[in-house]
């Protein structure tokens, strides 16, 4: 009789990562509700969770992915990196915290801008990402934003802006507040040259991006869910000596207290926005006023 299985090798030992085992990363389960879906169903829900709706932070590769028609995009300043104007040094040195981070995660800082289309319309995308130093603001994030707003105006493009922060840099700490007046500033201009910006606010969004570039937008709109704030719960707490509101600083409550205009899910997001942006239209294409004025002032 033949052997059902003969070992031909002897003494085989399999390296562990080679082992036939479930892939890690094959199941998601939601941190909110606990249910268990496959990751492929997770992702096709764009980082949804299918049972309660909870949104899953996900970063500006996924929301390129989601709002570019075929993810087609061009990036902007993807090489610009950050210096150490202040020989910061925490529990290690601020230049090897970047270089960890960087190789890490694989981006350059914690924003990343790029123009492509929309359901057919152009548009400009400014989008943080929290994995990188908890999507603080310093002065790559701040320079970052005002070219992809400088490009919007030079091009006649409407902005978007997806805010996900911790607020300003510690480690640049004036140079990260010096971003809130830059960003604030361009703003300014492409708002005087009647071209729609957008700001997107989803989870987390405090301190200085609350309270610069985040809720300057012609529409001020938000994730559900997410938490929007300047300063933490338990500060403001010992600050008034009141206990808080249920919800407080939730998308909904700040909705609620008329400072957001809409809450958006993610799976309408993309229709949700280019039928406002193709609502806005009519001045986009209008001449840029301060080319007019120019004109004016010349006849
Ligand atoms: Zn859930």
């Amino acid at each position: 009789m033949m052997p059902w299985f003969k070992r031909v090798e002897k003494g085989i030992i399999t390296p562990t990562e080679e082992k036939k085992e479930t892939p890690d990363g094959l199941w998601y389960k939601c941190s909110c509700c606990k249910t268990v879906t496959s990751m492929a169903e997770h992702r096709r829900n764009l980082n949804v969770c299918v049972k309660c709706n909870f949104h899953e932070r996900i970063g500006s590769a996924e929301y390129f992915a989601v709002l570019f028609d075929d993810n087609q995009f061009e990036e902007l300043d993807a090489n610009m990196t950050s210096s150490d104007p202040l020989s910061f040094i925490d529990s290690k040195p601020y230049p090897e915290r970047t270089k960890a981070t960087q190789k890490k995660i694989g981006l350059k800082d914690a924003v990343r801008s790029a123009h492509g289309k929309i359901n057919g319309q152009g548009l400009v995308i400014a989008c943080m990402d929290f994995a990188y130093i908890g999507g603080s603001m310093g002065s790559v994030v701040g320079e970052k934003i005002a070219r992809a707003i400088d490009f919007a105006r030079k091009n006649r493009l409407p902005f978007l802006m997806i805010s996900k922060s911790g607020g300003a840099r510690m480690m640049e700490a004036g140079y990260s507040l010096m971003q809130m007046a830059k960003t604030s500033a361009k703003l300014a201009l492409l708002s005087e040259e009647k071209i729609p910006y957008i700001s997107l606010l989803t989870d987390p969004t405090t301190g200085g991006v609350t309270a610069s570039f985040a809720m300057l937008g012609d529409f001020n709109i938000a994730e559900p869910g997410a938490l929007i704030g300047f300063a933490g719960p338990r500060v403001i707490k010992e600050t008034i000596g009141k206990d808080l509101p249920k919800d407080f600083q939730s998308a909904e409550f700040v909705l609620d207290h008329g400072f957001l205009d809409f809450i958006v899910d993610r799976k309408q997001l993309k229709q949700k926005l280019s039928d406002l942006l193709s609502m806005l239209k009519p001045e986009v294409a209008e001449e840029p006023v301060v080319q007019k004025e120019r004109k004016a002032a010349k006849a």
